[in-house]
């Protein structure tokens, strides 16, 4: 495994200095080049599929199952479709015009931003680290990559592979902390995406602003479950919720943080968790290699807390191992308002189950909390479908299970309020570091299509007549009869 480097601000300076050379010299412009970036990408992850997968079990002691398909499976995926759609992304687009301005050539250029600085979290480092960079590379960006600290293992076998694949004049990884990342937001980038937790997130904002920086946060939140029992099957629908839990033991940005029940199904709710509970063989949990850690000491002990506070009834779980960072998923019953569950993104294998009298009162519990990133709900009824597509307000909707709008590439994906904003996957990630050029080209005077005698009209001194024309032009007032 190599070491964990922090790099030093010299190291820092030095990388910007040379991706915002190597943007001035448009090395990164060419399609064919950044075809071939991506394609090193993909190799990149393809022949050192043992290296990430060791740096993951450092860090999480992830199954290698979840790091082959939600790690290196999407971002392979993707830069693969983006090398093969970025010529018809890339290319020029002509608007439709009013008659009158057909002359003109009016042209949208896709030009490259510049420069991009991407700061990403520790829970899916390659995922979330690498689908920016993808879309940098497909726009024609440098960028700088700073990985999180809180997961050495994977952070430094990135830095180790970065120069090995990609143009070290273009792509860089700097790794460390908070004085580091403080003093990447100190310079001018062209565009910052940040995922991670609201807080920092609101450090970021004011750092770009100083610059104007234009910025994506992805962030996260409480995404709630709806289990609308009268229509749903709950046997399923408890062995999706449970998996949405234990997958990277919950440490998910999509993770269905609380579920939502009417109060007299609870009791057949909990029995179906149970069932599904010994499917899943959640009881072997803590040994099993089918579950990961807890990233780090800090998070385990928040969990723990969390745990130790909570006035819910256990009705599945509740077993934890500190030496390996291990808790076992687990489910509580009758969680009520201010209960330590509730206040904020639980980020763990920990699933409240909170009762409620009707199903409009899960909707307004709902919408008196942050828009969260994603809203779950199991049900059939199309009534309640439709009151959650008009009614709430989310990044995505998922009904009937869960995290599995994040396998299909052409969805966007993204936040809205708390849970963040901007957009990612393929071209969504491709436009955020995309400039839209307007482009005209006036005739001066073509006898043929005659401009200049057609713009007379706009020079002062404006008359009755010429007022007219223009108005009619503007479309303020209808053309005259006479003029039909
Ligand atoms: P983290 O602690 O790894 O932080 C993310 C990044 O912010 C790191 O690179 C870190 O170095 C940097 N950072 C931390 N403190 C900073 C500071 N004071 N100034 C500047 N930079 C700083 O990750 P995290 O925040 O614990 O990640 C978990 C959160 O991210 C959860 O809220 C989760 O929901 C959210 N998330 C969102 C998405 C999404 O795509 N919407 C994906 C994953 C995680």
């Amino acid at each position: 495994m190599p070491d964990f480097k922090i790099n030093t601000t010299d190291e820092i300076d030095a990388a910007y200095n040379t991706l915002q050379a190597t943007f001035r010299a448009g090395t990164t412009r060419p399609l064919a080049w950044r075809k071939h970036q991506l394609n090193q990408l993909v190799l990149m992850l393809r022949e050192n599929i043992e290296s990430i997968v060791q740096g993951f079990s450092v860090d999480l002691r992830k199954p290698p199952a979840e790091v082959l398909t939600g790690e290196i499976g999407p971002v392979v995926r993707r830069a693969i479709q983006s090398a093969a759609q970025l010529d018809a992304w890339a290319s020029d687009e002509s608007p439709q015009v009013r008659e009158w301005q057909r002359t003109w050539s009016p042209t949208i250029l896709k030009r490259p931003k510049g420069v991009v600085l991407v700061i990403s979290p520790w829970n899916y480092p390659i995922f979330l680290s690498l689908q920016p960079v993808i879309g940098a590379i497909s726009a024609g960006c440098p960028a700088v990559l700073k990985p999180s600290e809180i997961g050495p293992g994977v952070s430094s076998v990135l830095a180790d592979l970065f120069p090995k694949y990609l143009d070290p004049s273009a792509y860089r990884i700097i790794n460390g902390g908070v004085p580091e990342t403080t003093h990447l937001l100190k310079l001018k980038w062209d565009h910052i995406t940040y995922t991670g937790n609201g807080t920092v997130a609101r450090i970021v904002a004011r750092a770009a602003a100083e610059h104007l920086t234009p910025l994506t946060l992805e962030l996260g939140g409480k995404s709630p479950v709806i289990i609308d029992a009268n229509t749903t099957d709950l046997k399923i629908a408890a062995k999706r919720v449970l998996w949405g839990k234990t997958l990277n033991a919950g440490q998910i940005c999509v993770a269905p943080d609380y579920a939502l029940i009417l109060r007299s199904a609870q009791d057949a709710f909990v029995e179906a968790i149970k069932e599904a509970a010994v499917e899943l063989r959640l009881d072997g949990a803590l040994a099993s290699d089918s579950y990961s850690s807890i990233i780090s000491d800090g998070h385990y002990m928040r969990l723990r807390s969390l745990m130790t506070k909570s006035l819910g009834n256990v009705v599945v779980g509740g077993s934890t191992d500190d030496a390996k960072r291990r808790i076992t998923p687990t489910v509580y019953r009758d969680v009520k308002e201010g209960d330590s569950l509730l206040e904020g993104e639980i980020f763990g294998p920990l699933l409240p189950i909170v009762p409620v009298d009707d199903i409009r009162q899960a909707i307004e519990y709902i919408n008196a909390h942050p828009h969260p990133l994603v809203l779950y709900a199991f049900t059939e009824d199309a009534e309640l479908k439709q009151a959650l597509r008009d009614e709430t307000k989310s990044g995505g909707l998922h009904f009937n299970d869960v995290v599995q709008h994040m396998s299909i590439d052409t969805l966007p994906f993204s936040g809205v309020g708390e849970s963040g904003y901007g957009s990612q996957a393929l071209k969504y990630t491709y436009d955020e570091y995309t400039q839209l050029r307007s482009s005209v080209d006036i005739p001066l005077a073509s006898s043929v299509d005659r401009d200049e005698p057609r713009l007379s009209a706009r020079y002062p001194p404006y008359t009755p007549a010429t007022t007219q024309v223009m108005a009619v032009r503007a479309g303020a007032i209808e053309a005259p009869a006479a003029a039909l």
